[in-house]
């Protein structure tokens, strides 16, 4: 194949190349990015964490409760068994059984309010538990559909490099340099094409003896106004 073609399919190769690289950067970056998943899990175990806590004091409610009915009925029984006989020891018993159901009826208070809270977190836990799972079930659904995508870019990246070496191989050293250097230069772009007597590079009408010299299929000419290298077929 004449150098010059060769050259435009090399530029050709290149920007498929950049092009599923970037692609292939985007599928992997989306990959990587488990945010939703993450916020998810991090809502599921506050939930659960806020449930734990509640459960844990309404045991200590429940255990500071029997501790009160049973001082209550120890000392009702000493009040109604005759034991005491004092009137002055049983009026402070009564008093103590007295302060003892005040104290009694406060703490099954706190505890109904609490378990109007625990309803509450459990509520809040399983609506954070559900979206979990949706979470996780999305992210398995991306892994599946990103691992898809990243395979078959490997796979075309690894086929255009394939066509892209075997590409070079046919040109000179001088020509893969002079290529090179016109790259790095002009924005990665180092071939351009004549159209309806236009450089696609840099959009500006070339004259017709420059036009003449990019029909060369051995011989590359350069754009007279951007210096890339003008193909005219
Ligand atoms: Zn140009």
């Amino acid at each position: 194949m004449p150098q010059v073609a060769d050259l435009a399919s090399l530029q050709d190769y290149d920007d498929i190349l950049a092009r599923l690289t970037a692609d292939l950067d985007e599928a992997r970056a989306d990959l990587e990015d488990d945010e939703a998943l993450r916020a998810a899990q991090e809502a599921a175990a506050e939930a659960d964490e806020g449930c734990a806590t509640l459960e844990r004091e309404q045991r200590r409610l429940e255990g500071e409760i029997d501790g009160l009915v049973a001082r209550v009925e120890r000392e009702e029984k000493r009040l109604y068994d005759g034991s005491v006989k004092l009137p002055k020891e049983l009026e402070g018993i009564q008093l103590e059984v007295k302060s003892l159901r005040s104290h009694l009826s406060d703490v099954e208070d706190t505890e109904l309010a609490l378990l109007d809270r625990l309803e509450e977190a459990e509520a809040a836990r399983e609506e954070a538990h559900a979206g979990l799972e949706r979470e996780q079930g999305a992210a398995r659904e991306k892994a599946e559909r990103l691992g898809g995508t990243i395979a078959r870019l490997e796979g075309e990246i690894a086929a255009t490099n394939d066509g892209r070496d075997t590409c070079r191989e046919r040109l000179t050293a001088p020509l893969i340099a002079q290529y090179e250097d016109l790259r790095r230069r002009k924005g990665g772009v180092a071939v351009t094409h004549l159209r309806a007597g236009a450089c696609t590079g840099c959009r500006v009408s070339v004259p017709p003896s420059a036009r003449k010299r990019a029909l060369d299929p051995e011989a590359p000419a350069l754009c007279p106004n951007c210096e890339r290298i003008l193909v005219g077929y």
